[in-house]
């Protein structure tokens, strides 16, 4: 399997290459030459294969020949080693709930698959890779946690000040080693253009290796599929694929559901859900692409942070899946924009009528699937429940009236002191560092 680069200006690399390059030269993002076929005995008997087993077929024949099948079964399981349940929550709606992972989020699964490739990828090899991130609330996290103590492999994570909630915080700068947090006067936006320009730093590259491990990472990026899977695994109506529903803010995730399903999985009808945020609900609306990729959005702080995007990495990906047919596109993919004022009604509405309590980010995955199944009646849907609500413990306080319990592993990291640089919104401020970084440990 080869990748080549969504811009066409730079050659095609396998999925080590891709894997340690993070960006292509370029500036695009690489994306597969083939989008392989998962077995219909696959799909047909998938109630009786392992998660595990599921994973592995789904992600082999893009790591093809780069890692060892046994090797690459390992990576699997580790990665997926927490539960993923479908919850039904009323008559026509269920949770995919992704939360059961080390840093209470989605992005673990993506984070710690990814990690285990780069180390088995930079073993024996003499070469240090600095990963460079850009978080706007959870990457941090599940990077810090996949990426800590991983041989070969420095991570500077760069996170907008005070824009993140205080146990997202934590779990950046909480671990030290080769973990390093810089926060940043800015939003996630600023973070990931400076992120960007380091990426295409001449100088810096020479003298550094750096690649990247958000969610333009192909390591990090291709493995969320298997939620996917998992959820169909789940559902029991199979004569009646569901529609899925993701709350999105880079848009790798939803992106990566809709590889799945281009590669055999049924799903009716995908829906990002978005916040205030929603450059790629106006281009559904409008057909005309506003500003993604091309004019970046002022970012709007809301809610549901890790959601605060404001020009979506990875939504070059979702075009070129569709070949950049926009009707194509806009037959499979609705979106909606939600306020915090929804968002706060739904959280209460739903813990009153289903007992069920949603974080910011799945209140607006919530509510957006309940508005297309109003619109589409006789469809049932799925939306993923992507952050663990007490990740969140003040704004649930507030808007339910009631203290969720903190589970021991957060409180630990609570009481830890935060180790972070503090650093202007300004690119080279950000290339001394990672200079004088290098320098040092020389
Ligand atoms: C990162 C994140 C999202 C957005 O996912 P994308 O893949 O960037 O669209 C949604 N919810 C939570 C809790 C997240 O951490």
């Amino acid at each position: 399997m080869k990748y080549y680069s969504t811009n066409k200006q730079s050659l095609l690399v396998d999925f080590k290459e891709a894997t340690i390059r993070g960006q292509a030269p370029d500036k695009g993002l690489y994306f597969p030459e083939k989008i392989p076929q998962v077995k219909k005995e696959i799909i047909d008997g998938i109630e009786n294969l392992s998660n595990e087993e599921i994973a592995f077929n789904v992600i082999r024949p893009y790591v093809a020949e780069t890692i060892p099948e046994e090797r690459l079964f390992q990576i699997v399981s580790e990665a997926i080693n927490f539960p993923i349940p479908l919850v039904q929550v009323n008559s026509t709606i269920y949770s995919l709930e992704l939360f059961h992972g080390p840093t209470l989020a989605f992005k673990d699964v993506g984070a710690r698959f990814m990690s285990r490739c780069l180390g088995y990828f930079l073993k024996g090899e003499n070469r240090k890779v600095t990963v460079l991130v850009a978080t706007s609330g959870d990457t941090g996290g599940a990077v810090a946690n996949g990426f800590y103590n991983v041989e070969g492999v420095d991570v500077v994570i760069l996170y907008p000040s005070g824009k993140v909630s205080p146990v997202q915080e934590k779990q950046l700068t909480t671990l030290g080693k080769n973990i390093h947090a810089l926060e940043i006067e800015g939003s996630f936006d600023d973070c990931q253009q400076m992120v960007k320009q380091a990426f295409t730093d001449q100088e810096l590259n020479q003298k550094l290796f750096l690649t990247s491990a958000n969610s333009i990472n192909v390591a990090r990026w291709l493995p969320q599929q298997f939620y996917y899977f998992f959820g169909y695994k789940q559902w029991v109506d199979k004569d009646h694929p569901p529609v899925i529903c993701v709350p999105s803010g880079n848009f790798g995730n939803i992106c990566a559901g809709i590889l799945a399903n281009q590669s055999g999985l049924p799903v009716d009808h995908f829906i990002a859900a978005c916040n205030a945020n929603d450059v790629v609900t106006k281009y559904l609306e409008t057909s005309i692409p506003i500003a993604i990729g091309i004019k970046p959005q002022t970012t709007i702080p809301t809610l549901s942070n890790a959601m605060d995007v404001g020009n979506p990495s990875n939504f070059a990906r979702i075009l070129e899946i569709f070949h950049h047919q926009y009707p194509d596109l806009k037959n499979k993919l609705s979106s909606y924009s939600i306020s915090d004022d929804d968002t706060i009604a739904t959280i209460k509405e739903v813990l009153e009528q289903n007992n069920y309590l949603l974080d910011p980010h799945g209140a607006v995955g919530y509510l957006s699937l309940k508005k297309y199944l109003k619109a589409n009646p006789l469809t049932k849907g799925i939306f993923l429940e992507t952050a663990h609500p007490v990740k969140f413990p003040d704004a649930m306080e507030k808007i339910t009236g009631k203290r969720i319990e903190v589970p021991s592993s957060l409180t630990r990291i609570m009481s830890k002191e935060k180790k972070s640089i503090k650093v202007k919104n300004e690119y080279n401020e950000l290339k001394d560092y990672l200079l004088r970084k290098e320098v040092k440990e020389k």
